[in-house]
């Protein structure tokens, strides 16, 4: 969008961005709108590496607007406050995810489910209320519209707090759906140990239940079980293990975002059990009816949360000191951190120090 349409981007900012589907990102000034009645202005400290980032930085869906600058994991610390703005004040700690802006009065904005709002508009590669294009964390500051603001509880450290707003409320959600916060003793199932499914096992452990790790990775069944403290682990492509596995656990979610057959993952739901997806491999998956029928089980999605949800995400992880393993890195290290992203070649998040500060 043309600056002259929006008269009110005076604000100058640093950020790093893709110009083109090549992937490269580089250094990149542009304009942010003025601090409005209803928004707060954040100097950004971290900012995590999202896989959908990837994905736009490369145009793999077709519907990247360059420059994009990516980002939608970002915590930091507020610099300005509009007039409306009555539940943050400068120099509170605070973080924003995958949300920008939603249409606020169709059913699902009134019941504090915007994150499902026809309208809603993402953090970046968006279209702003005023037209203009949103540009994400990958960047010096960042305005946001107070209702898609969260705080950060004073306990968590900013850096490894970041990736808990997509990853985190991303597993947290279908969790909560489960009903696997009030109700702890259910044997649980993480298939694929990455950003998502490392935090989903930290919080089911957090939430009191047996965690059984499913992956392709042998190599993984060491950290999974001593570090992540999962009771349990899987090899996916070891026949035996998974036929021992069938119809032992209640609840599954499935982080992973390779190409895929949920058939096999379904059988080892007991019955009534339930699969929540949240992984997006670019093409269908394959979902065989036989598990589904003999087993009267449940698939169902999840599209990270609501804003409600993404700040009791945050003070649950405060409650139980959740946090995700990052990898720091400056920004000049942005590309070779994508590079390994794409390769699986991180444990479990970079997160990008924007500032260049020790921790806070
Ligand atoms: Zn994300
Ligand atoms: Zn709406």
């Amino acid at each position: 969008m043309a600056l002259e349409s929006t008269p009110n981007h005076t604000q100058t900012v640093a950020g790093w961005a893709a110009h083109d589907s090549s992937g490269k990102i580089v250094p990149y000034i542009f304009k942010r709108r003025e601090n409005g009645v209803n928004d707060v202005s954040i100097k950004v400290m971290y900012c995590g590496i999202c896989h959908t980032d990837l994905h736009f930085i490369n145009n793999d869906w077709g519907i990247t607007m360059y420059p994009v600058v990516p980002g939608h994991e970002i915590t930091g610390v507020i610099t300005k406050v509009g007039s409306n703005v009555k539940n943050f004040k400068i120099g509170d700690r605070v973080g924003v995810g995958c949300l920008a802006a939603s249409c606020l009065e169709c059913e699902f904005c009134k019941n504090s489910q915007e994150n499902y709002c026809d309208q809603i508009q993402f953090t970046y590669n968006g279209i702003f209320w005023d037209g203009s294009i949103t540009y994400g964390g990958y960047s010096d500051m960042l305005v946001a519209d107070h209702r898609y603001v969260v705080r950060v509880p004073d306990n968590l450290p900013m850096d490894a707090a970041a990736p808990l707003l997509c990853a985190g409320v991303t597993v947290f959600t279908p969790m909560k759906d489960c009903q696997l916060l009030e109700s702890p003793g259910k044997k649980v199932g993480v298939v694929g140990l990455g950003g998502l499914g490392h935090v989903a096992v930290k919080m089911a452990k957090a939430f009191g239940h047996h965690v059984t790790v499913i992956s392709t990775s042998p190599s993984k069944e060491n950290e999974a079980k001593h570090r992540l403290d999962a009771d349990s682990f899987i090899v996916s492509t070891n026949d035996e293990q998974m036929q021992r596995g069938k119809r032992t656990l209640d609840v599954i979610l499935d982080t992973v975002s390779a190409q895929h057959s949920l058939g096999p993952i379904l059988e080892m739901l007991k019955v009534n059990g339930t699969l929540a997806v949240v992984g997006a491999p670019d093409r269908p998956i394959e979902l065989p009816s036989f598990p589904l029928i003999f087993g009267k089980r449940s698939v169902k999605g999840s599209m990270t949360g609501s804003m409600k949800e993404t700040q009791e995400m945050m003070d649950v992880c405060g409650k139980h000191n959740i946090t995700c393993d990052v990898e720091l890195i400056k920004p000049d290290q942005i590309n070779q951190a994508l590079d390994r992203l794409a390769r699986n070649d991180v444990r479990y998040r970079f997160v990008i120090d924007i500032t260049g500060n020790s921790k806070l």
